[in-house]
């Protein structure tokens, strides 16, 4: 299929195609004795998703794990409907957000308060999962892929109160989630993902600091792919983080509200990304992973809340 990209070590990417757009949301797929998804993508993504695993072999009983690295809609939005497809599927998820996969009825409503008209478009509705089907991750926590490979999650917190990274042992492959921003193949750029109600820079960055620890031999974006230069994108991440989160607080000193802050942050930062100033597309896919708005939003939300 278009959409499946095989990474070596029985890893294959899938994009998801949120809202019919491509190249903006990656699931992996890991093969072998346990079959394993990581990120299932929207709600309407799900039929994607489930085709993509059918063209690799995987088909209805045979799924055996599908994890999140958080519960934000473009990563977990489709667990419901996925987890119906593969009803031999454990579902896990770090625990403060399991109890939103189980009932989503809050986390579907503040996400209407954030997206209101886009919400059916971009993210469709997130179904319940079965509560005896969902495992809950601590701080740290294993998925077991056979063989005696497995991945081992690791809690990293800053994008989301619910946030984790998943290394797999056998390739060193770390999956990154929103953890480390979002990252654009095609131009190279990195943008952060900082959106309120969790954002928090210094946590943020401790996390980043968990991942360099770990050593992994590969970055695998949520959005979008591989990245190979584990060290310099890393470090790159951080700097992006401090980036915005000095902007924004200049802007909030000099006394600017939200909507001027996001213009003075946009604006100073555009020259940072070759995206915006490419193709008016590319520049609209960008925006709507790491949004000015989202990530400004998000910073002066935390500098609000920590009395910075
Ligand atoms: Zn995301």
């Amino acid at each position: 299929m278009d959409n499946v990209t095989p990474l070596g070590g029985d890893v294959y990417e899938i994009d998801t195609r949120m809202a019919g757009y491509s190249g903006i949301t990656a699931g992996y797929l890991i093969l072998g004795d346990r079959p394993c998804l990581v990120e299932t993508g929207t709600s309407t993504s799900a039929p994607v998703v489930r085709d993509a695993l059918a063209s690799l072999g995987v088909g209805p009983d045979d799924l055996a794990t599908v994890v999140v690295t958080h519960i934000h809609l473009d990563h977990a939005g489709g667990v419901g409907d996925i987890a119906g497809y593969f009803p031999s599927a454990e579902i896990v998820v770090h625990e403060k957000g399991a109890r939103h996969l189980a009932d989503p009825t809050r986390l579907m409503a503040s996400a209407k308060m954030v997206w209101g008209d886009r919400l059916d478009t971009l993210f469709g509705t997130l179904s319940p999962t079965d509560a005896s089907r969902i495992r809950a991750l601590g701080d740290v926590g294993t998925v077991d892929l056979g063989n005696g490979r497995s991945l081992a999650s690791h809690y990293s917190p800053g994008h989301a109160k619910h946030h984790v990274g998943l290394l797999d042992s056998l390739t060193g492959d770390l999956y990154v989630g929103d953890a480390a921003g979002v990252y654009l193949p095609e131009t190279g750029d990195l943008r952060p993902a900082s959106p309120p109600p969790d954002f928090d820079l210094e946590v943020a960055l401790r996390s980043l600091g968990l991942f360099e620890a770990l050593g992994p031999q590969r970055l695998l974006f949520s959005h979008y792919g591989p990245v190979d230069d584990v060290p310099a994108t890393l470090e790159r991440s951080a700097e992006e983080l401090r980036v915005w989160v000095d902007l924004t607080r200049q802007a909030r000193s000099d006394g600017l509200d939200l909507d001027h802050a996001v213009a003075m942050v946009r604006d100073r930062t555009r020259e940072r990304y070759t995206a915006l100033q490419a193709d008016p597309a590319t520049a609209e896919r960008f925006e709507l992973l790491s949004g000015a708005e989202s990530n400004v939003g998000g910073i002066m939300h935390w500098l609000d809340r920590s009395g910075a």
